[in-house]
């Protein structure tokens, strides 16, 4: 038999060294250099996983340290620096698509008016402006053909036709993308994003088919008309890029722990370019999205965010000095007596986020049985179809949802065409009396009623679809309605002591539009039950620095309110209805005990002493687990072997002896411990301990279960041991322990069961 010491053409990154007696032991690297593989759904081990990264990073200072010279220097300088230049490309990158998004979205919402006459492939801003050359004045472009003379009769139903169509068509177009190249790219993608940074394999998520078909029908879906936001999806796209990036590094790459650390720079990446709110967009992810996100991750999420608003706002794709979303010039102090309405506009948030998550669950539960779910080309057709006929009536309905929302947070000021206010020029000041804003209000409410309808039944259909944006709709329409009425009781009743000494002049006492912006941030925390994030999301996005306290006070009140009703904000709740296997912060589970989970295992385990290659392999060839326990003749653990690192330890071994595909098979011993004594002469065995984990989490079946689930989610191990009087007895996966939560939550024995 040879001994081979080289490194193996197969196992190149592989070292082992021979021991005159002790046989071959694999080199304490060996799982340092190699990679954990998991199935798809399958749980990551971010113990093991952040401890190899830790032993790689020593070994490569201890390199550095023994032999100073240029190489090991610009080598740790080159790993020292790859998150930042990962988080660079990321930021730039997130830049880039959102403004291809941006723009792409613009020309196509236009587009279904009318045209460019000779430069098709300009927006109607951009056409007037090389048609006028002085200043857009879209009333007078000439280069601009609307499909009909809106003020004819005739006109008008072939702009209605021909919004119907161009909207359809956009809408199946984006849907036979998403069906046939990428069925990830649907959806907001955030529940799933939350899933994968939580520790689970979804593969193909974050792929780069899913970026590029996201990327292009986000547009086709939004100008669409229907009832959804591209807010919500950018964070997936940001996360693709990330995933494409760093799979140029191998740190990155090859560590899924690692790998999550860039996923969570890249969600606060998406949210800056979303809204324009890189503060936000870091404690978005933070807040709502990241699992695992320690200092270090906040500083580059931090930086991404930067990097992506700075490319964003490079690109420059709404043509304005203005980075943020919905700028607000107003800076009017708001009394205190106004807290009260905000505290109102919070309490119907929280109860429309109450009743949004119900609806729409209900209504995808619905969609799942029933045929809607099989056909989802013909669901997108009708809805986009339906959609585009009953927006287009109402003025409020037809525009694009985020000008919407920028009509209803605007002041109202004198000269201003805002056809929300009145200004009365005899009397200098804006009314809300007169026939005119109460026809708006009539529309606004039919708008409200139409859009939350739609959105309730338009997320969750095969097509890019963020919640951001129409949540944010309904609210503010609301907060705007709200603001009106407060309008017209302080005129109504301008003499009342509760306003009379803070309001110089009744008829402005107060700023509708401030309750817009307080009513959307209110239905976006009732929806999401977001907080921290989304109160500074909404002051980047308006530039409403002091109207932080309203803000604040009208999200605390939404989420108060929401929590009553069931903590599970909608992503939350999607994760339950697609089963994610997701470990929640929230769940509660302070009676049970390890035991209730199961007390009659029937564990795989490896033998200390007496294991051969032969059995080894035929156990390996029998059981799918990911790992093995390694126990003694008594049952007490020893030590942990996953999966992989048995498999690769064997193989590495024996290749080691020979790699002569004739040589016959030899069933060598494995040895996990270097103090055996050597078995049969002329056999040299195999050695794992440097491969074992000799520090397997245990616990005691008496253990509370929520403890158990801390030591889940704070030490992020993918199994414990169960041990009863110092024996091994049973063993508990993340997906145990979900299985278990969602049995003793609704009884029901069939969930998680795709993913087992
Ligand atoms: P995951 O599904 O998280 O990838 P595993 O593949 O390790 O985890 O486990 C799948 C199921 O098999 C779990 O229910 C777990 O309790 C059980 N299991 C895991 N390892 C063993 C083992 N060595 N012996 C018996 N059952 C095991």
């Amino acid at each position: 038999m040879k001994i081979k010491t080289k490194q193996n053409h197969f196992f190149g990154a592989l070292k082992a060294r021979t021991e005159a007696k002790g046989g071959i032991t694999l080199e304490d690297d060996f799982t340092g250099e190699t990679k954990f593989h998991y199935k798809d759904f399958g749980s990551i081990d971010w113990y093991r996983e952040l401890a190899v990264d830790q032993r790689k990073r020593a070994r490569e200072k201890e390199k550095a340290e023994n032999s100073p010279n240029i190489v090991n220097y610009v080598r740790s300088l080159a790993d020292a620096a790859s998150g930042w230049i990962i988080v660079t490309v990321i930021g730039l990158l997130a830049g880039f698509a959102a403004g291809v998004i941006d723009i792409a979205t613009k020309w196509l919402s236009d587009l279904k008016s009318g045209y460019c006459r000779g430069h098709l492939y300009l927006n109607q801003e951009q056409c007037c402006w090389s048609d006028n050359l002085h200043g857009i004045d879209e009333d007078n472009c000439t280069a601009w053909r609307d499909y009909g003379n809106p003020n004819s009769y005739g006109g008008h139903v072939l702009l209605f036709i021909m919004y119907c169509l161009m909207g359809t068509l956009f809408a199946t177009i984006a849907v036979i993308l998403v069906k046939m190249i990428a069925p990830y790219a649907c959806g907001s993608g955030i529940p799933e994003v939350k899933t994968i940074l939580s520790g689970f394999i979804m593969k193909g998520y974050l792929g780069f088919g899913t970026l590029l078909v996201k990327t292009l029908t986000m547009p086709l879906a939004v100008s669409a008309g229907l009832m959804l936001g591209k807010e919500g999806p950018l964070v997936h796209v940001a996360c693709c890029c990330g995933h494409a990036v760093s799979q140029f590094f191998p740190k990155y790459r090859n560590n899924q722990a690692k790998l999550r650390e860039m996923l969570s720079a890249s969600a606060a990446a998406g949210v800056s370019v979303a809204f324009g709110a890189p503060i936000g967009g870091v404690l978005f992810s933070l807040e709502e999205v990241s699992y695992y996100f320690p200092l270090k991750t906040l500083w580059r999420s931090f930086f991404c965010a930067l990097i992506a608003a700075f490319s964003l706002r490079a690109m420059n794709p709404f043509g304005n000095q203005h980075l943020v979303l919905f700028y607000v010039e107003y800076d009017k102090p708001y009394h205190l007596f106004e807290l009260f309405p905000f505290i109102i506009l919070g309490i119907l948030g929280g109860l429309y986020g109450i009743l949004f998550i119900h609806m729409n669950l209900s209504w995808c539960r619905f969609r799942k049985r029933s045929l809607l779910g099989q056909h989802p080309l013909l669901e997108v057709v009708i809805l986009a179809l339906g959609t585009s006929i009953l927006a287009y009536p109402n003025p409020y309905t037809r525009i694009q949802s985020g000008h919407l929302i920028r009509l209803l947070f605007k002041e109202c000021k004198r000269y201003d065409d805002n056809p929300l206010c009145d200004y009365d020029y005899s009397k200098n000041a804006t009314t809300v009396f007169s026939d005119g804003i109460t026809q708006a209000s009539w529309q606004l409410i039919l708008a409200l009623i139409v859009k939350s309808a739609l959105t309730v039944i338009t997320f969750g259909i095969k097509v890019p679809a963020g919640l951001f944006i129409p949540s944010m709709v309904t609210g503010a329409i609301t907060g705007r309605l709200i603001g009106i009425m407060t309008q017209k009781i302080i005129e109504a009743f301008p003499s009342s002591p509760i306003w009379e000494g803070v309001c110089a002049d009744p008829t402005s006492c107060i700023e509708p539009g401030l309750y817009s912006m307080v009513g959307a941030a209110a239905a976006l925390g009732g929806v999401t039950r977001m907080t921290v994030s989304l109160v500074v999301i909404m002051f980047e996005v308006t530039g409403g620095l002091q109207y932080i306290v309203p803000f604040m006070v009208a999200t605390m009140a939404s989420k108060w309110i929401g929590d009553a009703f069931g903590k599970d904000g909608i992503y939350d709740g999607h994760i339950t209805l697609n089963e994610y296997p997701y470990l929640d912060v929230k769940i509660d589970m302070q009676q049970q005990k390890v035991r209730s989970i199961a007390n009659n295992w029937t564990l795989t385990s490896i033998p200390f002493q007496g294991s051969t290659t032969e059995k080894l392999c035929t156990m390996l060839a029998d059981h799918p687990y990911s790992g093995f326990p390694i126990v003694t003749t008594q049952g007490r653990l020893v030590a942990f072997i996953t999966r992989e690192d048995l498999h690769e330890g064997i193989a590495a071994g024996r290749m080691l002896i020979s790699d002569d595909p004739n040589d016959e098979f030899i069933d060598q011993t494995v040895l996990f411990t270097m103090s055996t004594p050597l078995v049969s002469a002329g056999r040299v065995p195999i050695r794992l301990n440097n491969v074992i984990d000799y520090s397997p989490v245990t616990i005691s079946e008496q253990t509370p279960i929520a403890l158990v689930l801390e030591m889940f989610r704070k030490l992020g191990c993918r199994q414990v041991f169960v041990i009863r009087q110092g024996e091994l007895v049973g063993l508990i996966t993340k997906k145990d322990l979900l299985q278990f939560i969602y049995e003793t939550r609704n009884n029901d024995q069939t969930s998680y069961s795709q993913f087992k």
